[in-house]
Formats: C-alpha cells, sequence, structure tokens
C-alpha cells in the first residue's frame, strides 16, 4: 500500500499518520520526492482501512494498493531512481543508478597474482571503474577449476590497494560473507539467484550493495522477488544485472533479453547493468552489446577481460583482450550521450 501525502502537510501531521500505521501494524517508509511524498506500507495491510485512511484529508491525498507480490523494490513503492553508492578508499563514493553508470571490467577467475594486477591496470587505464574477479566459481563440473577461494579474495584486495579499484566478487555460501570483507560488492551469481538463504544472509548482514544476477531460467517477477529478498532483510542496496537466458537459440551461449532494461527501469527503481559476456559467450559480441545496453539506458556492465584468453582457467572465449576491451570502452563514451535515459 502506498499513501501519497496531500501537498502542503505539515512534518507533525506526517509523523501523527506514521505512529497510526505502526500502531495498526505496518512498517510505514517515507520518501519525500521534489513533486510529493509518499509513505510505503511494509507488512500486513489487510488490516488497514481505506475510508479511515482517507478521512485523514488534511495529510492523505489518495491511498492505492500494490498488486504487485514485489513491494519494497517496486517503483510504486519508492518512485526515485536507487542510486547505488560504493565507498571508495580516500576518494568520494562511486555512485550506480540514476543517470550514474559504471564499468565493471575483470578476469572471470582470479588466477593469480600477476594476472590480476596485470588485468586491473590495464581495465583501470581503459577507464574501468571497477574490478570483478571470482574467487569462488560455480563451474558446471566439479571437476573443472573451482577457484582460488580464500587466496583469491587475497588478491582481490592487492589489486584494489594498488589500483584503488573497488572490487566484486561472487559469493555462494551464506558463511563465508566474515570472508568478504573486503570485497566491496557482493556478486549473487545466477545459479545463485533463488538461494534464499543466501539472499536472506546479505539482506540481512550485510549492507554492501548486491550485484544480483538474473537466473537463466528467471521470470522477471522471479528476480524481482529475490531483490524483494534482500531488501526485505534491510538491505537496499541492489544492483540488478540481466546476463542472458537460456532459449532453443545454442549458437550463443544465452540469448541477451535487452527488453529488461527498459522494462525493469518501469517496475523497479533499483539500477539495472548488463553483462553482454556471459549473455553472448561470444568475446568479439561484446563490444555491440555493450553499445546497445548503454544506449537503451543500462545504469552499467559487467564484462569479463582477459590477458591471455586462450588459456583462461574460465570462460576464455567470451574474454576481451585489453586492447578490444580499451576499443570497447571508446565506443561506449560515443554512444553514452545518445543514452535514452
Ligand atoms: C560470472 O560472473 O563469472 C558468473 C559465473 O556469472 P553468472 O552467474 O551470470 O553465470
Ligand atoms: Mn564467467
Amino acid at each position: 500500500m502506498v499513501i501519497v501525502i496531500r501537498n502542503g502537510a505539515g512534518e507533525e501531521q506526517i509523523a501523527a499518520l506514521e505512529g497510526w500505521l505502526v500502531e495498526h501494524g505496518v512498517k510505514p517508509s517515507v520518501t519525500v520526492g521534489d513533486k510529493q511524498t509518499i509513505i510505503g506500507c511494509i507488512g500486513d495491510v489487510s488490516q488497514i482501512d481505506e475510508g479511515r485512511l482517507m478521512a485523514m484529508s488534511d495529510v492523505v491525498a489518495s491511498v492505492k494498493r500494490i498488486q504487485d507480490p514485489y513491494k519494497l523494490v517496486n517503483r510504486q513503492f519508492h518512485p526515485q531512481d536507487t542510486v547505488v553508492e560504493i565507498p571508495v578508499a580516500g576518494g568520494a563514493p562511486l555512485k550506480i543508478g540514476g543517470g550514474h553508470f559504471q564499468v565493471i571490467a575483470g578476469p572471470c577467475s582470479v588466477e593469480s597474482e600477476e594476472q590480476v594486477l596485470a588485468i586491473a591496470r590495464a581495465v583501470k587505464s581503459a577507464g574501468a571503474t571497477l574490478l570483478r574477479g571470482g574467487a569462488f566459481k560455480p563451474r558446471t563440473s566439479p571437476y573443472a577449476f573451482q577457484g582460488l577461494r580464500r587466496e583469491g579474495l587475497r588478491i582481490l584486495s592487492a589489486a584494489k590497494a594498488e589500483t584503488g579499484l573497488p572490487v566484486v566478487s561472487e559469493i555462494m555460501d551464506p558463511r563465508d560473507l566474515p570472508m568478504f570483507d573486503d570485497v566491496d560488492v557482493l556478486q549473487i551469481g545466477a545459479r545463485n539467484m533463488q538461494n534464499y538463504e543466501l539472499l536472506k544472509e546479505v539482506g540481512t548482514n550485510s549492507r554492501k550493495p548486491i550485484l544480483l544476477k538474473r537466473s537463466f531460467s528467471a521470470t522477471i517477477k522471479e528476480l524481482l522477488m529475490s531483490a524483494e529478498y534482500v531488501l526485505a532483510g534491510g538491505n537496499p542496496n541492489v544492483i540488478l544485472c540481466e546476463r542472458g537466458i537460456r532459449t532453443y537459440e545454442t549458437t550463443t551461449r544465452n540469448t541477451i533479453d535487452l527488453t529488461v532494461v527498459p522494462l525493469l527501469h518501469g517496475k523497479s527503481h533499483l539500477p539495472i547493468i548488463v553483462d553482454p559476456s556471459h549473455a553472448t559467450g561470444v568475446a568479439s559480441l561484446v563490444h555491440p552489446l555493450s553499445m546497445a545496453a548503454a544506449v537503451i539506458g543500462a545504469d552499467g556492465l559487467i564484462v569479463e577481460v582477459h590477458n591471455d584468453p586462450p588459456h583462461a582457467l574460465c570462460d576464455g572465449a567470451q574474454s576481451q583482450t585489453p586492447e578490444m576491451f580499451a576499443a570497447m570502452m571508446d565506443g561506449i563514451r560515443n554512444v553514452r550521450p545518445f543514452a535514452c535515459r
């Protein structure tokens, strides 16, 4: 339920209304916008009598019930874009969403300190603002490289210390959260998008930005419901990510669903970024699809870059070389002024 506050209502009247809502068992969330102030009601609103609310006509302008099952992530509940902030040591935080665009780049997996440092330096000089690298890898085969785990996180910290780039890394197990202390953005991968215990853990016990990747078989509603878990836990810092869905087409690794970018901007206030590397599985397709994502209003990109793709331990075929990445960044800078948002 969303209560639109009458223009001109005073702070005391709004506070009294909030108190009334709490007495009736719901948690109010006030959003003060340029044009209007609204109160989103969290919890069981079935007992709230709309007639009694409308009778408070000095403070209540209108009341609407949100029919969608996702509430906190719903744009009706929170009309302004959420701008997620990522702290940067000794500098202003990086912002993503609400017109702020960031590019996250780096290897699929952390393989060695030399590898990560070489790639981190290269992507930084090309204009990336965050470094990605998997230390815990969700692999289809148990015999494939599983990641350097704790040592991988140490290497990412070393790369951050040298380059100043905040790091993004995938967490797969709720018990690992303390190990991710020096990771700036916690990635929840496609395979774990519906790992509800993991979503609850990062929602309740962390306030770090969560990069929530859409599962390859998830509907938009399912993606938003997973994001709702994180916000319901108390962590408002969620960045959604489209990374391709599974269709009948097998020429590409997945089918990129760019429709979700403008669609989700309508349905939700959360930022949405695109991962054209996993969406296509083909390095040469990453540049054109990144440009497309930027133009349709994505809030950022996450792309895989490797200094020796043929020998990458994971996802070499979709990894750009540093030179390809630099060319792509030039393209992005050229098209960003034409972004529809
Ligand atoms: C990754 O980012 O390396 C990854 C495993 O992504 P996804 O969960 O989208 O497959
Ligand atoms: Mn990968």
